[in-house]
């Protein structure tokens, strides 16, 4: 869309850059104005100094933020687990084992059909705010299906992940290290092209360190940046892993040690050029709600130094959730962090997970990416759970 757009009387403006005196980590203005021109930010300023535009929103004092950055989501599939939910809140155990599940059904559908469910589910992420979504891959697991749905996936998504190492298909339960050998082999190369990432679940039960860390390696090789799902289901040596790595981003961290606390801390830095090498701590409060699991202790890492992200999770099985705002709740209400450093995670630490600087900030030449809030300030998206406060999305500048 061409021409200039003036977001005008935003009583509470996150830029999480550079704010007022006492804007804190959010980087806070008080009624602030903010242009757009060609799908970016042009100026950002007091709204008694807003230039004239051609057309105008009129925030009404309202809140107007970064758009969410989800992370970590998992999109490209088919079926439903509804009943596997209901099992698991009448009391059975969560395992990762219902993957199997899904894989089955996702071979089974049409390229119309997953991309009908990205479709639909990217388009129920933009109404709540998000306008930056990692997707995965990962329910295909073989050749052919890894390297579609990662097809689809970048016909919606800039951040697509290569998951062929999500667990060991049925197909290859006796010899693990065979389908280790074709997903370094054939199958990445078929991905490759698709992906700008690549993700192991290291997990008992799914890949262990040493055939992580050669999966990893190999997608490192051909020139994907690395993440992974560590230290979900319990204890284990992938975020140590991930930070050997150089690991953009490590997700789950929900049983950690202090050496993994300590390795993590050790890779922020503050300022442009220490980011290239932060290894980020990207928390999925849904996934620990929906399989009724004690919650990672985000209070801990954050006094500790680490960079802490927020992430839907979004799957069929563990966290069936599109929402940044629901994470946002549950990570004030059950992870000790306060309202500004989940609204942080979830927009600029997203976004640092992604180790992108041009989404989830608010400044000239960023993205023109945000949400106006029905609400008048950022608090009130923990203050005020499961209410719809997202009255208007910019994505590239445009209304959506
Ligand atoms: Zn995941």
């Amino acid at each position: 869309m061409t021409g200039s757009l003036l977001v005008d009387n935003i009583g509470e403006l996150v830029t999480n850059g550079s704010g007022e005196g006492g804007g804190g980590p959010l980087g806070l203005r008080r009624d602030a104005a903010l242009l757009v021109e060609d799908g970016r930010v042009a100026w950002i300023g007091p709204a008694r100094y807003a230039p004239a535009a051609d057309r105008r929103i009129d925030a009404d004092g309202a809140a107007v933020l970064p758009g969410f950055v989800d992370s970590h989501a998992h999109l490209v599939f088919a079926g439903d687990r509804a009943a596997e939910f209901a099992a698991r809140m009448a009391g059975e155990p969560y395992t990762g084992g219902g993957i199997r599940t899904t894989v089955g059904a996702t071979r089974a559908a049409s390229d119309d059909e997953l991309r009908a469910t990205v479709r639909r589910l990217r388009g129920e992420a933009l109404r709540q705010g998000t306008t930056t979504i990692e997707i995965k891959s990962g329910y295909g697991l073989t050749v052919a299906d890894e390297a579609r749905s990662l097809r689809i996936a970048a016909e919606f998504s800039e951040d697509t992940t290569f998951l062929g190492a999500h667990v060991v298909p049925a197909e290859y339960a006796d010899r693990p290290d065979d389908y280790v050998g074709m997903v370094c082999g054939p199958m990445l190369a078929a991905a490759a092209p698709h992906a700008r990432w690549i993700d192991v679940f290291c997990e008992r039960g799914a890949f262990d360190v040493d055939h992580a860390r050669a999966i990893l390696a190999c997608g490192q090789a051909v020139g994907l940046g690395v993440r992974l799902h560590a230290n979900q289901l319990g204890p284990g040596p992938g975020v140590r892993l991930g930070v050997e790595l150089g690991a953009a981003s490590v997700d789950h961290c929900t049983h950690l040690s202090d050496a993994d606390v300590d390795a993590l801390a050790s890779t922020a830095a503050d300022g442009p050029s220490g980011r290239a090498t932060t290894t980020v701590a990207t928390l999925l409060p849904g996934a620990e709600f929906s399989t009724r699991s004690p919650y990672p202790d985000a209070r801990r890492l954050i006094d500790a130094g680490v960079t802490v992200a927020l992430a839907t999770d979004c799957n069929p099985g563990s966290s069936y959730t599109s929402s940044m705002p629901f994470c946002i709740a549950l990570a004030v209400r059950e992870m000790r962090m306060t309202p500004a450093e989940a609204v942080w995670a979830a927009t600029a630490g997203g976004a640092r997970a992604l180790r992108r600087d041009d989404v989830g900030v608010l400044r000239p030449g960023a993205r023109a990416d945000l949400v106006v809030l029905d609400a008048p300030s950022h608090l009130h998206l923990a203050y005020r759970p499961g209410v719809p406060l997202i009255r208007t999305v910019l994505h590239n500048g445009v209304p959506q």
